[in-house]
């Protein structure tokens, strides 16, 4: 008796250590997307995320993707998030600017900071804390999902040589951007993506923006309007994943490490997917059309862009203290990392350009 006594006692004391592993925690999620799912690189991040999480944890914590194509709410991510309909979203903060005008410091703002500089803050200044005071009110954590780079400042049918010819001007031009622009007389008008192509074509905007060569090759602008700026309104456009609160808290914590480090993963995958992209793309756009001529707005043109920019900022900040928090965070740290831009990368640039042939 006394043998079995203590081999049960052994058996026991096994297969408590052995517990966790035995019961390991089965998660099913589910993730909405603002993207429709073929619309790579931003519709990347996520189901990659969904394939890291799984494999860590051997397929027991699931998360199945959805695209705008099936969900049909892809600007109302953030109410499905936080109301619990999905645990995730992938999105991008500047979304939400009609609930709340400090969400677009997450994504970017016109003459701010590049993807270098905004990682940096983010991740090591006061980026993310800012990031989360402001998404606390939503019942959500937010995370940087992802970095476009600099997006070009858009197609033009006709070159812009004056801030004369931006008077009536009709351009597909978002965000703040869209505000700055009209500032200057030009007619902003916003229009989904699938129609934009026709509009162009057909006159009914004489310019818009979309995001870089990687993907605006796809919805051939460049066939029609062949002034190609360069950017100035969104530097490193970040994209986002949010979490509704409770459900991240009930997680195991392991699940918890794992999920914010493949989101970390999946951030830094789709910069380079995106880098990847628009320099094959650009690659093949001037080789197939070499009538695309690359413009830069004249000076008095960004001037004026500049200063209708402050003015818009200022007025938020004027009125909304978490706006100027925030928008103060990002000039302190800009005018730091700005000075280290220019004598690390931009030096290199023009070092290497001297040489090049
Ligand atoms: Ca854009």
């Amino acid at each position: 008796m006394k043998r079995v006594g203590k081999f049960a006692f052994a058996l026991a004391a096994c297969m408590l250590i052995a517990s966790p592993a035995l019961a390991a925690e089965k998660i099913r999620w589910k993730l909405a997307m603002t993207w429709s799912s073929t619309l790579t690189p931003l519709a990347s991040p996520a189901p990659k995320l969904a394939k890291m999480v799984s494999d860590m944890t051997n397929g027991n914590f699931e998360i199945r993707v959805e695209g705008a194509e099936k969900h049909k709410a892809p600007l109302g991510i953030l109410d499905t998030v936080k109301g619990g309909q999905f645990e995730m979203g992938h999105t991008a903060s500047y979304y939400w600017k009609g609930k709340d005008i400090t969400t677009v410091f997450f994504t970017t703002v016109p003459f701010g900071m590049t993807s270098d500089e905004q990682m940096a803050w983010l991740y090591y200044d006061d980026g993310m804390k800012l990031q989360q005071k402001v998404y606390d009110k939503f019942d959500v954590y937010s995370f940087p999902g992802g970095n476009t780079g600099v997006q070009m400042g858009g197609w033009f049918r006709k070159e812009i040589k004056s801030l004369e010819d931006l008077k009536g001007l009709k351009m597909r031009i978002p965000g703040l951007a869209g505000e700055v622009f009209a500032k200057l007389g030009v007619n902003v008008t916003n229009i989904p993506s699938g129609e934009l192509y026709t509009a162009l074509d057909r006159g009914t905007v004489d310019a818009l923006e979309w995001v870089g060569p990687g993907m605006d090759i796809k919805m051939g602008f460049h066939k029609i309007a062949p002034y190609y700026y360069a950017g100035w309104h969104e530097p490193a456009s970040d994209m986002q994943f949010i979490i509704n609160k409770k459900e991240f808290d009930k997680l195991p914590s392991d699940y918890q490490v794992i999920l914010k480090t493949a989101i970390q993963a999946v951030n830094a995958d789709m910069f380079a997917e995106n880098y990847d992209s628009s320099a094959k793309a650009w690659a093949e756009m001037k080789k197939e059309f070499p009538n695309i001529k690359v413009m830069v707005f004249p000076d008095e043109v960004l001037k004026a862009m500049k200063k209708a920019n402050d003015e818009v900022m200022e007025a938020y900040a004027a009125e909304n203290a978490e706006f100027k928090e925030v928008y103060e965070s990002q000039k302190a740290y800009l005018k730091k990392a700005r000075a280290w831009t220019k004598i690390s990368t931009q030096h290199y640039l023009e070092t290497a350009d001297k040489v090049s042939e």
